[in-house]
């Protein structure tokens, strides 16, 4: 299996190689040469693999097919330590909760910092202490978070040989749950670095110091962002998860909500799909921020400034533009990396936006890709959570509210539709309490942990700063 970059670079890479990289040379994305087909003997096959040996069996049969430069009895032995109960709290890792008939939650959040990006964050910390081992080298991770992304990789590099993470994020903006989440580790390996600003603050540190080719070159700077495609092939496993378990036989179809912010979860979905497995429909979930959503009903994309990016109570989709997509609409427009170097590349730069409202292939986005959307406001999600909770006695978060508010819109008798949860709701109690007058359930693990001692350095926001702090600390 070889990965090609989305705007049309002529390299091509294996996977190893493209596992600590971010973008392509050209600015593109890398997306494999071509999908692995799953036929109808081959997911019969893998649902006795499911039904029979679990998710990390299951999840190396599916990273069989495009990692071909990791030996396969390494290979299963980083699926069998990543996919473990004890990390994820439950045999089947991804276990569904029906709310009511042909409605089903998918639970993603059990991993150790409570959010969906554990799926993926912790198979890539070992996959990188893996191939980091194999190269003899070290990497130093370094981000900006506001919250979910951050925990989940410092959770997933804690302790890991030849890496190191540099995360930072706005000082006294997080959740308190957050803050605790992050701070409290005291692996040696992990540097919190708390800004005197705001998120775009942290960004702009961390561009600036990629953006410094010799001090990048020098101390081995990297990053874990959602365009990993690691992280996104991780993420094709629940898909298959969810369908074997929500179907008994595979003449059935399914159909997604996923709430959607950088379109990395949702991609995966498409993958999945792409492949063969039989999804009816991938639906789009936004919050306010609906980018993605505008573009599903209009074929208008136009990426927002940060005065139209709202600050909303699902935070984590809270995005101006939305990183992934390319890798849909490369797929949209019969993978033609000339036209997606001219889409992404020029007229978002110049214009901000482009149209595809008159092409063909946008009309093929929900008849041949199964793809459809919705939108769900600060007022939806309360109503949401409430209802959830009277009816069914199920508390879920405020991402995953999104999810089922616009499920509820895409509903067909025939279809299971399942809404994928993304976070448990103790990690954003303050919504929780202002739609149902109390707060969240906490796992027995996070007893207190806002008492807990705390690891990090408060710094003004300077990109020299944080540059000192990287040298001093990598000698
Ligand atoms: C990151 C995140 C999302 C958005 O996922 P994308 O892959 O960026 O679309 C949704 N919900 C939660 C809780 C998240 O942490």
């Amino acid at each position: 299996m070889l990965y090609l970059s989305t705007r049309g670079d002529p390299g091509r890479k294996h996977f190893c190689e493209i596992l600590l990289e971010g973008l392509a040379p050209d600015g593109g994305l890398y997306l494999p040469e071509a999908y692995p087909q799953v036929d109808g003997a081959a997911l019969a096959a893998w649902r006795t693999v499911w039904q029979t040996r679990g998710y990390a069996a299951l999840a190396f049969e599916i990273l069989s097919l495009y990692i071909d430069d990791i030996p396969a009895a390494d290979l299963k032995a980083i699926c069998d330590k990543t996919y473990t109960e004890a990390v994820f709290g439950t045999p089947q890792i991804v276990p569904l909760k029906p709310l009511e008939p042909g409605l089903t939650l998918e639970a993603l959040s059990n991993g150790p910092t409570l959010a969906f990006k554990d799926m993926a964050m912790q198979l890539l910390g070992n996959l990188f202490e893996y191939e980091l081992g194999r190269r003899g080298e070290q990497l130093n991770i370094l981000g900006a978070t506001s919250g979910d992304t951050g925990s989940a990789a410092e959770y997933a590099m804690r302790g890991k040989k030849g890496v190191r993470v540099f995360m930072t994020s706005p000082h006294g903006r997080m959740s308190p749950f957050q803050q605790a989440q992050m701070f409290s580790l005291m692996d040696e390996n992990i540097h919190n670095i708390a800004i005197e600003g705001v998120f775009d603050d942290c960004q702009d540190i961390v561009k600036a110091v990629s953006n410094d080719l010799e001090f990048k070159r020098r101390y081995r700077i990297g990053t874990v962002n959602s365009i990993n495609w690691a992280r996104l092939l991780a993420q094709v496993v629940y898909y298959f998860a969810g369908y074997f378990q929500a179907t008994s036989d595979n003449t059935q179809q399914v159909s997604f909500t996923v709430p959607s912010g950088n379109f990395g979860n949702v991609c995966a979905g498409h993958v999945a799909r792409m492949m063969g497995l039989p999804i009816r429909q991938l639906v789009v979930a936004t919050n306010e921020n609906d980018v993605l959503d505008e573009f599903f009903r209009t074929g208008v994309y136009r990426v927002r400034g940060s005065a139209d990016t709202h600050e909303t109570s699902s935070p984590s989709m809270d995005i101006s533009k939305a990183s992934n997509f390319e890798r849909f609409v490369f797929d949209l427009l019969g993978r033609d990396g000339a036209r997606i170097k001219a889409l992404f590349g020029d007229a978002l730069n110049q214009a901000g936006r482009f149209d595809l409202s008159a092409d063909p292939a946008f009309a093929d986005a929900a008849a041949r890709y199964g793809f459809v959307s919705g939108k769900s406001t600060h007022a939806d999600r309360l109503a949401t959570i409430r209802d959830t909770w009277e009816r069914f006695g199920v508390m879920i978060d405020t991402h995953t509210a999104d999810g089922v508010k616009v499920a509820r819109a895409h509903l067909d008798a025939a279809v299971p539709m399942i809404v994928l949860e993304t976070a448990l709701p103790i990690k954003f109690a303050a919504t929780i309490v202002e739609a149902l007058g109390r707060e969240p359930d906490r796992p027995a693990q996070f007893a207190g942990i806002e008492a807990l001692p705390k690891r990090v350095s408060v710094m003004p926001a300077d990109t020299q700063a944080v540059k000192a702090l990287i040298a001093r600390v990598c000698g």
